[in-house]
């Protein structure tokens, strides 16, 4: 059986775990400053802080930025249930617009969206390709939009108009105009999680980059008590001696990272440009040479004017298939010992969402790409042989259950 998306680790990983493990300091410490330093870097911003996970460090930020009861945050309708679950966990309401051909949300159906109640959009970078940013940053900066923003805290004041919080979770490594993401707006969130292109085994990291006057290393500092309990002074600062006196500025969260997992993603940064960004894009490159000539499949965007891919999902679809068309597919894949995926059942259909009033109708392309979607393996570890196989097996199914 093809495997989806297993991890790589090699001994250069097993090494470097086992150094932070024999190192005696295996929470939060010199690995993962190393690790941010080198987010940062790789981003070309300032300050960036690592966390437990996405979920974690983007909930963090919209407490941070105050969203609570009353607000409202505009999400896709397309994307990973976190993007939505972080909205509802601050006791706010998540408002869903629908995507465009290239999977990224809607930029212009945003505008009709927002309300005097919109305090963040979170566009995600479905399957690595960046949004439109320099769209989303026109329309949020408009004269009539910023009129209708009402700060309700000195950081909303501050910025004077809705934050745009990217969900990167797929995106670590993808360019915009050539720029990284991380550079492309507000905030930015990765993920490090085990299925993605760059990871820690669990992990996430804020790359905070707020236009002036907001000072980004302060921003750091705020966003790094927040993320321990408040606290003034980490277990780090607390180890030099007689510095043991702290203080609790806040109830804050708990979602540090170790130095055990940063030393995870110090191996995998270093050679993300050099090995994994080419491997994935080779793969990428691949599927599309064999997809784009067969009049029975639309390949995702790769690469266009202004955008390049981190190529972390291979989002195929099968342009007239029913519903239950590509189930049977699906089926037939795997019967011929191929994993593939589906990205995303879109939120209105999960039955959190669907209690909450919200309804697949409202979102026609997302209901149309999620049932027309098949997600191919695409991974470090995938060999030339077995793309072919993939490919093969892809084509043979479809045309099996098509009839054509
Ligand atoms: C994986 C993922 C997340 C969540 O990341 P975690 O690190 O597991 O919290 C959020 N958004 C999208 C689009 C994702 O794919």
């Amino acid at each position: 059986m093809i495997p989806f998306s297993p991890p790589h680790i090699d001994e250069e990983i097993i090494n470097e775990v086992s150094n932070a493990l024999r190192s005696g300091w295996i929470t939060t410490g010199p690995r993962t400053k190393k690790f941010e330093q080198e987010i940062a870097n790789y981003c070309e911003i300032e300050s960036v802080l690592a966390v437990n996970s996405w979920t974690a460090g983007a909930e963090l930020v919209l407490r941070w930025w105050g969203i609570g009861p009353g607000d409202e945050v505009i999400v896709p309708a397309y994307t990973y249930c976190a993007t939505a679950n972080i909205v509802v966990h601050c006791g706010a309401k998540p408002v869903m617009v629908d995507i465009g051909p290239d999977f990224c949300m809607n930029i212009e159906q945003v505008k009709s969206k927002i309300t005097p109640q919109t305090k963040a959009i979170i566009p995600v970078d479905i399957a690595g390709l960046p949004c439109d940013y320099i769209r989303l940053q026109e329309i949020i900066t408009s004269p009539e939009i910023q009129a209708m923003f009402l700060p309700a805290n000195a950081h909303q004041e501050m910025l004077g108009r809705i934050l745009i919080l990217s969900d990167a979770a797929h995106s670590f490594g993808a360019k915009y105009l050539n720029k990284a993401t991380g550079s492309l707006c507000d905030i930015t969130v990765f993920s490090f999680h085990a299925v993605k292109n760059l990871t820690t085994a669990e992990g996430g990291a804020i790359a905070i980059h707020l236009p002036s006057p907001f000072d980004n290393q302060a921003v750091y500092k705020e966003l790094n008590i927040l993320s321990l309990h408040g606290q003034t002074k980490d277990a780090l600062a607390k180890t030099q001696i007689g510095n043991w006196e702290y203080d609790v500025i806040d109830a804050g969260y708990k979602c540090n990272m170790t130095d055990i997992l940063a030393s995870i993603g110090l191996i995998e940064i270093g050679r993300y440009n050099s090995k994994i960004l080419p491997k994935r894009k080779e793969i990428f490159n691949s599927y599309s040479d064999a997809f784009q000539s067969d009049a029975m499949f639309e390949t995702p965007i790769g690469q266009d004017e202004t955008r390049e891919s981190s190529y972390h999902l291979y989002l195929l679809r099968v342009k007239y298939a029913t519903l239950e068309q590509r189930n049977l597919i699906i089926q037939e894949i795997f019967e011929n010992r191929v994993s593939v995926n589906v990205h995303y059942k879109p939120l209105p259909l999960l039955t959190a969402y669907l209690n909450r009033g919200y309804n697949l109708t409202d979102f026609p392309i997302s209901k149309q790409y999620w049932e027309t979607e098949i997600s191919l393996p695409i991974y470090f570890d995938l060999t030339e042989e077995q793309v072919q196989t993939i490919i093969h097996v892809v084509k043979k199914s479809v045309h099996k259950i098509m009839g054509e």
